[in-house]
């Protein structure tokens, strides 16, 4: 089980270094606590490990070396990694003056963006490309009435000539106005050979506040913590795939070349919840929200060819660097 594998090199470090590739990595150890029924690490250990330094300032607790900025907060668990935002599963906790990661946190999403190559996983030559929506599903109806399942199909279309062009191999849950269940999404993830080994989930959201606009991905919330929108743990629900620290950072650099790439797109962070198809399919996965049709400007955006081609651009740009830390 990889959770308890890497947690037990982490804080024991055995001599099976090799296996997680820690060679570059200094040989400190990482104390960790039992607080509130949760396993929290010594985030000075953290700190020293990847040979970082910490700055509190209010609320916020930083992480830092040259090249990397964690931002945590004791009251909230938005944050930020190297400038893009993303939701902690937990707000890190003082004890007896020491902070305190939440262990998921750590080894979900920190310890990936600090250490990529690190990853497990597939390399990645065929990927699922998943056009939210269709049919008589219409999704969401856009401000300018343009219909969420029309842009996710075009956005997807023009992803997937991009994939082909640079060789890879793509499978699409639907290529027209089609209406597959999510089951039958995921059926036909598990049913295509080869097996893709990326499953990308395009939607566009909506809210009752038309003002609110701006760019999310979404990675599949890990058993035992809470999704990005719950204060509270959902134990009736089953968690991830066994994929959540290559989700998360698969998650980041798609919502990361989004935020930098997009043109006016705010950026709100890479989220966690429990969707369907990215809990169900057995490979990394995320779903991305490419903008708010009930925004009238983001709308408009999105229902125009050229911005249809950034987002794919943008979406392309995350997958390449995902793949090329999986190797
Ligand atoms: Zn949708």
């Amino acid at each position: 089980m990889k959770f308890v594998r890497i947690f037990f090199f982490l804080l024991l470090f055995t001599a099976a270094f090799a296996e997680i590739n820690l060679e570059a990595a200094p040989r400190k150890s990482i104390h960790s606590i039992i607080y509130s029924g949760r396993r929290w690490v010594n985030l000075n250990d953290v700190a020293r490990y990847y040979g970082m330094k910490i700055y509190i300032k209010g609320n916020d607790v930083y992480l830092y070396s040259r090249y990397y900025v964690a931002k945590f907060n004791t009251k909230k668990r938005a944050g930020s990694f190297n400038g893009v935002n993303l939701y902690w599963f937990f707000s890190p906790v003082k004890y007896k003056n020491v902070y305190y990661l939440s262990i998921d946190d750590f080894l979900y999403t920190l310890d990936p963006l600090l250490r990529p190559r690190s990853l497990k996983g597939k390399m990645v030559r065929t990927i699922m490309i998943d056009a939210g929506h269709g049919g008589k599903d219409t999704g969401a109806i856009g401000a300018n009435k343009k219909k969420e399942k029309d842009i996710t199909l075009a956005i997807a279309l023009k992803l997937r000539r991009k994939l082909i062009k640079l060789g890879y191999s793509v499978r699409l849950t639907r290529g027209g106005d089609t209406f597959p269940s999510l089951e039958q999404r995921v059926s036909l993830w598990k049913n295509s050979r080869p097996k893709p080994d990326l499953f990308i989930s395009i939607h566009c959201n909506a809210a009752a506040n038309r003002k609110v606009s701006g760019v999310e991905t979404f990675a599949a919330t890990p058993l035992n913590v809470p999704s990005t929108g719950d204060t509270k743990l959902n134990k009736t629900v089953s968690g991830s795939n066994a994929f959540s620290r290559n989700n998360n950072l698969l998650a980041y650099y798609v919502q990361r070349a989004m935020a930098k790439n997009l043109p006016y797109a705010a950026d709100r962070g890479v989220k966690h919840a429990r969707f369907y198809v990215i809990r169900n399919v057995s490979c990394p996965a995320v779903l991305i929200e490419t903008g708010f049709v009930s925004n009238w400007a983001e709308c408009t955006r999105l229902s125009s060819n050229v911005y249809q081609e950034q987002v794919a651009n943008s979406i392309l740009r995350g997958i390449l660097n995902y793949a090329a830390q999986v190797r």
